[in-house]
Order: C-alpha cells, then sequence, then structure tokens
C-alpha cells in the first residue's frame, strides 16, 4: 500500500513496505509543491525539459529535504531505456544506465520519470538497495532481471528476502500501443478495447519479478496512474514534449 504524504508543501507517496525500514529513506515525487510555472507546475524534477534552468535545483532541493538529503548526494542514471546497471559509490551522472545499486550511507539513488515505471528494490538483510527506470524497451531488454541478478552476484542477496516498490506509472487505462509493440509482449501483457491494444506492463513486471524469485507479498504496487492523474502527475503521453519530470530517490541515511 501506499502513502500520501503531505511535507513542506510537497505531496509525496512512500510504500508502506518499505517506509519504516530504517536506514533506508525514500520518496515517490508527485507534482506538487515547486516553483515552476505552466506548463512544468510545479515540482518538474527534470532539467532537460525546456523549464527555467534554476527552477529545477530549488525543486530537487526541496523533494529531497523529504530524505533529509542535499542535491549533492544524487546520482542518477542518464536513462536510455535500455539495461545497463551500476553499482555506484558516489554521486553523479552515470552514462547509459537505467538502474542504480548502493550499499554506501548518504548517497541518494534517482530515477526521472513521466509515465516509466520506476521501482526500487531494498534488501534489509544486506542493507543494499536499487533505483529502476522501466518502460517497455528497458523490460524487454531486460533491466528489471539485470537489476536482481547484480543484487545478488555483487551483494550475495537473496531474492526471497527483496522489498519491491513500484511507483506511479502509465497503467493500461491510459497505455495504447500499436500492433508492432504488442508484437513483442506475451499475449497475456496485451488488453484489447475498441478496437485497440492497450499494455498491462505492470502484469509483465510482477511476472518478471516472480520468476527472480520475490516473494508476491514483498511487492508494492502504486494505484496511481500518471496518465490519469493529471492534477497529480506529468505525463509524457499527455502532456508531450512539455511534460515535467517526476523522480524516485531512495538512500541509506
Ligand atoms: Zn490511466
Amino acid at each position: 500500500m501506499f502513502i500520501t504524504s503531505h511535507a513542506n508543501g510537497l505531496i509525496v507517496f512512500q510504500s508502506s513496505l518499505l517506509k519504516d525500514q530504517s536506514p533506508l529513506k525514500h520518496a515517490f515525487s508527485s507534482r506538487k509543491g515547486g516553483v515552476s510555472p505552466a506548463p512544468f507546475e510545479s515540482l518538474n524534477l527534470g532539467p532537460d525539459v525546456g523549464d527555467d534552468a534554476e527552477n529545477v535545483p530549488e525543486n530537487r532541493r526541496r523533494f529531497l529535504q523529504i530524505l533529509d538529503a542535499g542535491v549533492d548526494r544524487l546520482a542518477m542514471g542518464e536513462q536510455v531505456h535500455g539495461n545497463h546497471v551500476e553499482i555506484v559509490s558516489q554521486p553523479g551522472l552515470y552514462p547509459a544506465t537505467d538502474g542504480l545499486i548502493t550499499a554506501r550511507r548518504g548517497i541518494v539513488l534517482a530515477v526521472k520519470i513521466a509515465d516509466c515505471v520506476p521501482l526500487l528494490f531494498f534488501d534489509p538483510v544486506k542493507t543494499v538497495l536499487a533505483v529502476v527506470h522501466a518502460g517497455w524497451r528497458g523490460v524487454i531488454y531486460g533491466i528489471i532481471p539485470a537489476a536482481v541478478q547484480s543484487m545478488i552476484d555483487e551483494f550475495f542477496v537473496r531474492p526471497e528476502n527483496l522489498l519491491c516498490a513500484i511507483g506511479p506509472s502509465i497503467r493500461s487505462c491510459c497505455y495504447e500501443i500499436q500492433r508492432d509493440v504488442a508484437d513483442r509482449f506475451d499475449d497475456d501483457a496485451i488488453i484489447r478495447r475498441d478496437g485497440k491494444l492497450f499494455l498491462d506492463l505492470i502484469h509483465v513486471i510482477k511476472k518478471h519479478l516472480e520468476l527472480l524469485g520475490l516473494k508476491p507479498d514483498n511487492v508494492d504496487i502504486s494505484e496511481y496512474c500518471t496518465h490519469c492523474q493529471g492534477e497529480l502527475f506529468f505525463s509524457y503521453r499527455r502532456d508531450g514534449i512539455h511534460s515535467g519530470r517526476m523522480m524516485l530517490a531512495a538512500g541509506l541515511k
């Protein structure tokens, strides 16, 4: 279950599965509580979308206060819808990376989203976390098994101990796709409605996680669709190139 919190004028979401897993701190942002004007109103956390360059650092500062962390602690990937996962021991921007893992305290891992799926993994036994940015391409290219396998290989994580939170993203109510994309997924991931095709990417991700050995009870999925809920979320599909970006941020305090 996801809990909605109002803090410092922001609206953020946290998984009840992970909220009290000290020393982990995490939050999924909404578009509420920032300084950016339309069409980026107001908590745009993406620097490359056309928003005033001064707004984004202030928005990030406000959001990261929830984690009691500064902007200089951020470690992010240059998201390319690929399957590369980086083990991170210092802040910075990691090229061509869609998944980040760390066991080091004082670093905040983050992914930017505006419809794609943000995933947070945490192993309370080994005290290691990962964040993943997964759109349909990333899922096809195997970003989710790549992230979990890296946690297993590098940190001796046992999948049955892993907790996973899946944040707001575009859902099957709105995720219309064309035949060429549908053909790349199993039929049970495709919903047919009014002569159109819709992708249930969460269904695919849940299957991946189960195959990897995660317990279904250890997977917490936000009910929100970013495309439906324009008041709360940016959506690239809905808003086009003038869409702001939300963030999943997580770190060990
Ligand atoms: Zn929707």
